[in-house]
Parts: C-alpha cells; sequence; structure tokens
C-alpha cells in the first residue's frame, strides 16, 4: 500500500462531467489500496472571475480581503469533488488549507509557505477515507486566510506529499506532461520522459507554467519525484526528480514570459556607485530585477537597462526617473511590449556554440535581440512582444528540426 497524492488543475476540474473524470482517477487509485490526498485547484477560470469581480467594486483592493475571496475558488472545486466521490460509493471529506494543517507566511497574495502540520490529513486517512484538499490556501500566523501566488495549487501539493512523506506526487493538467515547448503554441514540440530538478525550475521560472517554480524547488529541497501528465488521457506523463538519464538533447525546451517591462536609462555618469545607488533603491522597494544590461562607458557616461516583472513597471519608473534626475542621467525609457525566450538544458554547460545556434534561428526569422542573459543552462533574448511566438518556433525547429511539419 502506498501513500499518493494528486493534483488536479483547473482545466481539469472544471465542470461536473470533468469532476467525474477526476473521481474515476481517484477512486482508481483508492481501489488498489492506496491512501490518496486530493490536491484541486478553482474550476476552469474561477480565479481570474473573482480578479473581475474585485476590480469592479474597487482600483485597489485589500490584499487580506483579496485572499478571503480568491480561496473561495478551490472551496468549491474541492467540495464538489468529495460530493462526486462519495456518490459513486467511495468514503471522502474535503479540507480547506488551514483545515489541513498550512501554516503560511502573512505576504497576501503570494504567501510562502511555513509549515504543513498534516495531523488531520492522517486521522482522516486512517478512517480509509479520501481526503480531498484545496490547494493554494493556508493560514498566516495572525489567522487570517492567504493564497500562494498564481499556480500555487503545485505548490500544496508538493508540501503535502513532503509533508506526509508520500510514495508519490502527481500533477495531473491538461496535457501530457513537460514538453520541449508549450504543445499548444508549438504542435511539434515533444514530451520529455524525465527532467531534471534544475532544468524544470528554470524552465518554470522562465516561463513554462506547466508547473509553478515554487513547487520545484519544494519538491527538489524534498527529494519529492513528480510525475506530470494528464487528466484527459490514461498515459504515462513526464517525470521531474534530481538524476535523469542523459539524453542526447542539447537543449531541454524553450520558454516564453511575456510578463516583462524593460527600462533604460541612457548617459548615467560613468563612475563607481551608479548601479549600486540605482539597484539598491530598487531593492529596498522589493522590486526583483531580472536582466541587467550596461554598455561600455563611452564619453564618460554609459547607458543601463534592466527588466522588472511588469507589475512592478510602474513604481520602477518612477525609482528610475528620481535616481537620472539625482544624478543628470539624459533620460529614462519604459516598454512593456517586450517578452524573454529562453532556452534550458543542462547540456550546454559541456557544448560550444549553443547560444550562436539560438542567436542564428533569430536572424533567420529577422527577429532583433535588445538584451541577453546566460547562465549554466539557461540563454535568455529579451526581444519584440510581437516576435515572442515565431522566435519559440523558430529556435525550437533549430534545436529539433526532426519535428518539421
Ligand atoms: P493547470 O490548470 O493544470 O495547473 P496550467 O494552465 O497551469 O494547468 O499549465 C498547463 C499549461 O502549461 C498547458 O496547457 C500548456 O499550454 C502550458 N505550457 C507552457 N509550457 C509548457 C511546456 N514546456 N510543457 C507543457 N505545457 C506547457
Ligand atoms: N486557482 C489558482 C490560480 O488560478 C491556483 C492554481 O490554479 O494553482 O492561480
Ligand atoms: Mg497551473
Amino acid at each position: 500500500m502506498s501513500l499518493i497524492v494528486q493534483k488536479f488543475g483547473g482545466t481539469s476540474v472544471k465542470d461536473a462531467e470533468r469532476l467525474r473524470n477526476v473521481a474515476s482517477i481517484v477512486t482508481e487509485a483508492y481501489k488498489k489500496g492506496n491512501d490518496v490526498v486530493v490536491v484541486v485547484s478553482a474550476q476552469g477560470d474561477t480565479t481570474d472571475d473573482l480578479i473581475e469581480k474585485a476590480a469592479e467594486i474597487t482600483a485597489n483592493p485589500s490584499q487580506r480581503e483579496m485572499d478571503m475571496l480568491l480561496a473561495s475558488g478551490e472551496q468549491i472545486s474541492a467540495s464538489l469533488l468529495a460530493m462526486c466521490i462519495q456518490d459513486m460509493g467511495f468514503p471522502a471529506v474535503s479540507l480547506t488549507g488551514w483545515q489541513a494543517g498550512f501554516l503560511t507566511s502573512s505576504s497576501h497574495t503570494m504567501a510562502r509557505i511555513r509549515r504543513v502540520t498534516p495531523d488531520r490529513i492522517r486521522r482522516e486517512l486512517d478512517q480509509k477515507k479520501i481526503v480531498v484538499v484545496c490547494g493554494f490556501q493556508g493560514l498566516s500566523r495572525y489567522e487570517d486566510i492567504t493564497t500562494l501566488g498564481r499556480g500555487g495549487s503545485d505548490t500544496s501539493a508538493v508540501a503535502i506529499a513532503a509533508s506526509l512523506n508520500a510514495d508519490l506526487c502527481q500533477i495531473f493538467t491538461d496535457v501530457e506532461g513537460v514538453f520541449t515547448a508549450d504543445p499548444r503554441k508549438v504542435p511539434n514540440a515533444i514530451k520529455l520522459k524525465e527532467i531534471s530538478y534544475d532544468e524544470m525550475l528554470e524552465l518554470a521560472t522562465l516561463g513554462a507554467q506547466v508547473l509553478n517554480n515554487r513547487s520545484v524547488e519544494m519538491a527538489k529541497k524534498y527529494n519529492i519525484e513528480l510525475e506530470v501528465l494528464s487528466s484527459y488521457t490514461r498515459v504515462p506523463g513526464t517525470i521531474v526528480k534530481e538524476n535523469v538519464k542523459m539524453e542526447k538533447m542539447l537543449i531541454s525546451g524553450v520558454a516564453k514570459d511575456t510578463d516583462v517591462a524593460r527600462l533604460s536609462i541612457t548617459c548615467v555618469p560613468d563612475r563607481p556607485g551608479m548601479v549600486f545607488k540605482l539597484f539598491s533603491k530598487l531593492a529596498a522597494k522589493k522590486i526583483n530585477v531580472d536582466v541587467i544590461l550596461q554598455s561600455v562607458g563611452r564619453h564618460n557616461t554609459k547607458d543601463i537597462a534592466f527588466t522588472v516583472a511588469k507589475g512592478k513597471g510602474a513604481e520602477a519608473k518612477e525609482i528610475c526617473e528620481q535616481f537620472a534626475a539625482s544624478v543628470g542621467a539624459e533620460s529614462v525609457d519604459y516598454n512593456d511590449t517586450v517578452a524573454k525566450v529562453s532556452i534550458v538544458g543542462a547540456g550546454m554547460e559541456s557544448h560550444a556554440g549553443v547560444a550562436a545556434k539560438m542567436f542564428e534561428a533569430l536572424y533567420d526569422k529577422q527577429i532583433n535581440i535588445r538584451m541577453i542573459a546566460t547562465s549554466e543552462i539557461k540563454v535568455s533574448v529579451i526581444i519584440d512582444v510581437d516576435d515572442a511566438d515565431k522566435a519559440v518556433k523558430a529556435i525550437h525547429e533549430k534545436f529539433f528540426p526532426e519535428t518539421v511539419d
């Protein structure tokens, strides 16, 4: 007998028919004698709809109340799924995040899990119940409801798997696994049999939404093997784990992120302390800076450009303008019609020319690169957002030519 955690995303639980399908997957595992804990997301676009409802009331909602609102989505799907399982003749109970023992930080709408105390889950499992837990939510030490940030149910599932020392953690979604690119955008993308935590973490952070990046971080930390698979078909998915057999692939995937804004400051005096001054101001406001570019100094000035998430764009622009005025820089430019396209692969550490191959793919399509960032296992470029899908396809074609139609 094993303990299995199964997580189902929004599309997988979107209506009564899909819920019945989920109930049959869950009860199949239960009938084999396993203990089963299920983690669910809100149905379909519920979370987006709730955000819209708040926007109809106010442009500046209290973040505490947002969490109160957003957490309701997962309660709907968890209770409906429990009813559905019961209706099929099996014992089930649904639990909110706080009943399930999720203690989080108090940063509303982006809380981090501090601890999971799964006593209640264990008690229900001991009574042979299928336990359905609301993903995405927890309780702060002030006993306020919190949510974990968009896509946070993946992290809830991994946290439960870690706290219960589960034998298996399956993430059911609407595609058959992790692919070499978003299969909805690149039909020839290849499904990966397995992928390492490190590569998956990069892909998830760089925009492959199939897994939330924090869930991968946590899976790596607690060594929880994940399987990403479809709730629509019954075929094996992708295994995410520490060590994977080296396949003959130079890269494991191409990802796109459109949540990017670029700021550039021209003619900053070329003397020590300039970037320190600017970035410490951004850090003080908790603005995460991503790609950074500084030009070679010329005529005693230099240009500095960097990217941030769009949501932080306006605040970052204000800081840049104050900075530019205080040091006598020429101008500040703000552009949020850019995207970041990246390739990820452990293979590039030992192979020269991977970045060149990516740049060639972009050149072939006459796509202009605005910024570049690299690490041991990734290369990212900032390009115009209108070119992003074309760029992903072109790069994918270059690295996986046999899959061209
Ligand atoms: P869920 O609601 O199940 O959490 P998401 O919508 O969050 O599902 O994530 C699944 C989606 O991720 C897929 O429908 C797919 O379009 C997208 N995706 C982006 N990149 C990839 C990739 N490399 N492999 C698989 N899916 C990807
Ligand atoms: N319902 C939340 C969201 O839409 C959490 C999740 O689906 O993982 O972001
Ligand atoms: Mg998701």
